[in-house]
């Protein structure tokens, strides 16, 4: 069986008709993983002892279908590294909330996937475990942080996975490999056992070749839990009922910051075909301006870098995973544990943070941030007044080259400027196949108002009814 034909629902078909059994959906995958990880690396963890349930209940279109999980994600009992080396022995004892939902739909979890280290990076290079091969094309990265999940969805590994999104970690990946990938409305879906990056814009999502897998998957995952006391207790929709719908009458906002000078021009070009069929099938267009784009990257890199110092302070050498041997004193352990256990790119992070946060210096950075932040959401709240979409490219950029901008932090930061407004803002946001540049995938960004995921997900099965971008396979994987 070739996965990447398959959807959720004929998956289903097959566990009913009795063609195919869930287990034998298991052993299907792990074989598929073992050839493919060989040029990917998209796992760190394969979870070939995993429990597949029995007595599926074939009413719910997931049950029996494998899925893959990021490595930031705690699962009971199996390894969860974040991606770093100061977990990499990190045995979880209980199920983050997703994981338990995925599991109560008897979803079968094959697999950790790989990512950059505690989800900061946009390559996948800064990963403990090694780099992540984009399936388009071996030389070039996936993208990041979701790396793996996307390289592991778009060679046809798995049929769908979770990521997390903290400034464009679910959309950015989905664009490099050409696939869906959703970011929830902060407060949608729970992040319990979702080791933190940056707690305010932190949220889980769901990556998939197909629209509706994705719209299928988030519907069981999103809800209130009170174990996060973020999360909304409003009701979760089924998001299947806002596919192929007519997009008459639909108010489309372009940004102007959206379609710049960094915006490469073939980019740019694909972005604008699909705009145009958005016009011509009876949306309405409106150009309008988010005039404090220009300061999302510092904006974004004060908050997040802050909030990261924070929240990896208990990584100490004593409660989790490694623990330098080489110590004389207690101080030893934390300063030897932490400077072995962490990465480059983490480190600048905490030292980023940690300085913003310092008395003397907090004014000037973490409260102009957050100052910027409030004006950053009200540029938002003035468009979606007129508005249910706000569109444009996920990335400035297709996938680049293994190694080119690794050694280069600022670039790599600034690439994220069209992604990490929905977080600072805590809309929901996605990224849609849009069609080919320079051979590589292009994605397509829908942004809508709090909540709205179901605008999203309209518009998305609109332009993926149209261009059926999965019937393209990725070319790199060929001999
Ligand atoms: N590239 C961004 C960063 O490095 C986004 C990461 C993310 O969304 N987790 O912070």
């Amino acid at each position: 069986m070739n996965i990447s034909n398959e959807t959720i629902d004929s998956l289903n078909q097959k566990l009913k008709d009795g063609s195919v059994t869930a287990q034998e959906l298991a052993n299907e995958t792990f074989s598929t993983i073992a050839k493919k990880d060989e040029k990917l690396n998209a796992f760190i963890t394969v979870n070939k002892d995993v429990e597949v349930a029995t007595d599926l209940d074939l009413s719910n279109p997931l049950a029996g279908v494998p899925i893959a999980v990021k490595d930031n994600i705690v699962t009971d009992g199996v390894k969860t590294t974040a991606g770093s080396h100061i977990l990499d022995n990190f045995m979880p004892v209980y199920d983050a909330t997703v994981v338990s939902k995925l599991k109560e739909n008897q979803m079968t979890i094959v697999g950790k996937t790989n990512m950059d280290e505690f989800a900061m990076g946009a390559s996948n290079e800064t990963s403990y475990f090694g780099e992540v091969h984009n399936p388009w094309n071996l030389t070039k990265v996936p993208g990041g942080s979701s790396g793996g999940s996307a390289a592991a969805v778009s060679s046809g590994e798995v049929i769908a996975a979770l990521g997390s999104d903290t400034g464009g970690s679910i959309r950015q990946p989905s664009s490099f490999t050409g696939i869906f990938g959703i970011k929830p409305t902060f407060g949608r879906v729970s992040r319990w056992g979702l080791i933190a990056f940056g707690s305010s814009l932190d949220q889980i999502g769901v990556m998939s070749k197909r629209v509706r897998d994705s719209a299928q998957v988030l519907t069981a995952i999103a809800g209130y839990d009170d174990k996060d006391a973020t999360t909304s207790k409003r009701e979760v929709p089924d998001y299947t009922q806002f596919l192929n719908q007519d997009i008459t009458g639909l108010r489309v906002a372009v940004p102007e910051e959206y379609m710049g000078a960094g915006v490469k021009p073939e980019i740019k070009e694909v972005i604008q075909n699909t705009i145009d069929l958005l016009e011509q099938n009876g949306a309405v267009i409106n150009h309008v301006s988010l005039p404090h784009t220009k300061y999302v990257v510092p904006t974004y890199y004060l908050i997040g870098s802050s909030e990261a110092s924070s929240n990896l302070q208990r990584f100490d050498g004593i409660r989790y995973g490694f623990r330098a041997t080489d110590v004389n004193n207690l101080e030893d352990v934390y300063v030897k544990s932490r400077s072995e256990g962490f990465g480059d790119e983490v480190k600048r992070r905490i030292m980023l943070g940690t300085f913003a946060l310092s008395a003397g210096y907090y004014d000037a950075y973490f409260k102009k941030a957050s100052q910027i932040r409030t004006l950053i959401v009200e540029d938002f709240k003035e468009i979606f007044k007129d508005n249910d979409v706000i569109v444009g490219p996920t990335s400035p950029t297709t996938a680049f080259g293994i190694g080119e901008e690794i050694s280069d932090p600022l670039t790599m930061y600034a690439n994220d400027i069209l992604t990490i407004s929905a977080n600072l803002a805590g809309v929901p946001a996605a990224s849609v196949p849009a069609g080919m540049a320079d051979e590589m995938p292009v994605g397509f960004q829908i942004m809508a108002n709090h909540f709205d995921e179901g605008s999203i997900f309209k518009v998305a099965s609109f332009i993926e009814s149209q261009n059926k971008f999965y019937e393209k396979t990725p070319t790199g994987m060929e001999d």
